[in-house]
């Protein structure tokens, strides 16, 4: 009897004890927080991300509940409308896949796009506030694909932050609030001239104006529909009617888009383009981007220099850099173009021997001003002619991590700021196909990007991931910037690689870079003191604001760190043990 009492109680304690252990863990869990970081060019889309992963999501899941609030608050750069590139890595799998949901030009587009009668380019303006600018959004379809393979949480949970922001309102940040002021034409056109400016009594029109509120019930009610039908939603039904009419119906230079254009869309997989530098191995996206292979190159030149022995802002350390950029950059204008319609000589520009070879092109005394393309080994069946290129800069790059340790690198863009300037579903419609080269010929010779239906125009998208020498994740980061992407990510690696700077501080530094014309460096910064002795090793200096806005995550001896730009309006939520 007595036993049995001792039993029972022994077994009540036990029960009692396991019940308060399980408490404590539940508890330890709930409190404890999921070590994640989401660096992103809005605070609004970073906390979004960072809801998301507290909620239990991945990155891909994180990657598009940002994208989804990007579209909405900074709607000059990147939106569901537009195209993107996303490097993902798979920690359990060890796994690196890249994503591409660039933008395609529509079945009617022909070489002569943006020629006029002619045969003269137009002018850029004239080609980008246009229909025939807008390429076959691509995201969505991306971020679909993604997610089926890597998403966690429900495809719909995803856009609530995006849905609640557009109907209850975000306030208007300094770059946006800059972008509406400035922009020429924005306030002629239908829809985008109610949505960005204030009517006032009198008829005129005001900016909407840094700190105040905007909401976009047309955004939220088409971000209901994607959440609701899945891609469906975007490229067919109403959204796609109301994407197509407004490119057909375009007051300048209507274009050809069609619901059919919008149904074939296909978003891609592909190899992610890696090579060696230094003890790491960098990653990046191949074409129809030319920013991985072009980085990929400038680290392959400078490879061969000791730059871990020059000072980070001294004249040498510029001046070889921008030199490696100038060779890389000259490659670029000649090889890149569509991998699905031109054959893009990848491994013979990633060859070391010819790195090395370019390398020796290099005097330490004298800038080479104008770099050529060099002569690839099957130069016959690279015969191109060069590409003409016109950019502004726009578009947005985030940078995740989640507790799982996958990482998302996405750059995401709508090309120039405001894209074509269009309006539909609540979304800036994209003007990507500027992006194309205007002239499809040079000196009789075609080019590699020129416009073709179905085609992909040349980006200069860089999101990069950067792997040790165990193999393990090291660092994930990108830009915007149009061509200059490229430079700002390069020097950026350079820093955090040779120069053992933190993300923070790699990204704050002052910007230099050279795309194989003008040796650009950043007005106000230390870099302006060293300007007559560039000038002295022959380089053209030009001064000027660099508006890079890069997003990143490295792993430091003390842990993971993210940086976010300081010339942008971004931040860095994270969450570590
Ligand atoms: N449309 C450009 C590209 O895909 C990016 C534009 C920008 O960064 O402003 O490379």
């Amino acid at each position: 009897m007595k036993l049995t009492r001792i039993l029972a109680a022994l077994g009540a304690l036990t029960v009692v004890l396991l019940l308060l252990f399980a408490g404590f863990t539940y508890w330890a869990q709930d409190e404890e927080p999921s070590p994640f970081i989401v660096a992103a060019a809005s605070p609004y889309a970073s906390e979004a991300g960072a809801e998301i992963l507290r909620a239990g999501g991945s990155a891909v899941d994180a990657a598009i509940a940002v994208q989804a609030v990007l579209s909405l608050v900074e709607p000059e750069s990147s939106g569901l409308a537009g195209g993107a590139f996303m490097l993902h890595f798979n920690a359990a799998q060890d796994d690196l896949t890249a994503y591409d949901g660039r933008e395609t030009a529509p079945k009617g587009a022909s070489p002569d796009l943006f020629l006029d009668e002619n045969g003269e380019p137009l002018p850029f303006l004239d080609a980008m506030i246009s229909g025939r600018s807008v390429g076959t959004p691509g995201v969505v379809k991306m971020l679909w694909l993604a997610h089926r393979e890597h998403g966690k949480l429900e495809w719909a949970r995803l856009f609530q932050p995006a849905i609640k922001l557009a109907e209850e309102g975000f306030q208007v940040a300094p770059k946006l609030a800059e972008a509406i002021a400035r922009d020429p034409v924005l306030m002629q056109m239908p829809v985008a001239q109610d949505y960005f400016y204030r009517r006032e009594n009198d008829g005129g029109r005001v900016p909407y104006g840094e700190g105040e509120t905007l909401t976009n019930p047309a955004y939220a009610a088409t971000l209901k529909l994607i959440a609701e039908k899945g891609w469906q939603g975007f490229y067919e039904g109403p959204v796609a009617e109301e994407i197509v009419a407004a490119v057909q119906n375009a007051p300048a230079r209507p274009g050809t888009l069609t619901l059919e254009d919008l149904a074939a869309y296909e978003a891609k997989k592909r190899e992610p383009i890696c090579a060696p530098y230094r003890t790491y191995r960098v990653c990046s996206m191949p074409p129809p981007t030319s920013g991985g292979l072009t980085a990929l190159q400038i680290l392959g030149i400078l490879e061969n220099f000791d730059l871990r022995g020059m000072e980070p802002m001294s004249l040498t350390a510029v001046h070889f850099i921008a030199e490696a950029e100038k060779l890389a950059y000259a490659d670029r204008d000649k090889y890149i173009g569509d991998p699905d319609f031109v054959d893009v000589p990848v491994e013979a520009m990633l060859d070391t021997g010819y790195l090395k070879s370019r390398a020796d092109q290099i005097d330490a005394s004298l800038s080479m001003g104008k770099a050529v393309a060099g002569q690839l080994k099957d130069e016959r069946a690279f015969n191109w002619g060069l590409n003409q290129p016109v950019d502004k800069p726009s578009t947005s790059h985030f940078s995740i991590i989640d507790s799982d340790g996958n990482v998302v690198s996405m750059t995401t863009t709508i090309e120039g700021p405001f894209g074509s300037h269009l309006m539909a579903g609540g979304m800036m419609l994209n003007n990507q196909l500027t992006d194309f080269s205007f002239s499809p010929e040079e000196d009789g010779r075609p080019v590699a990007n020129a416009v073709a239906a179905g085609k992909r125009p040349r980006s200069s998208m860089t999101p990069v991931i950067v792997f040790d020498e165990d193999g393990a994740f090291h660092a994930a980061v990108g830009s915007p910037g149009g061509s200059r992407i490229i430079g700002y990510v390069t020097q950026t690696l350079i820093a955090v690689i040779d120069w053992n700077m933190g993300m923070k501080e790699a990204i704050s530094q002052p910007r230099f870079l050279d795309r194989n014309g003008a040796l650009e460096i950043e007005a106000d910064t230390v870099l302006v003191t060293i300007a007559p002795q560039l000038e002295q090793l022959g380089h053209k200096v030009e001064i000027k604001p660099l508006m890079s806005g890069l997003h990143g995550i490295l792993v430091t001896p003390h842990g993971l760190a993210g940086g976010a730009d300081p010339r942008r309006d971004g931040n860095v939520v994270s969450e570590l043990r």
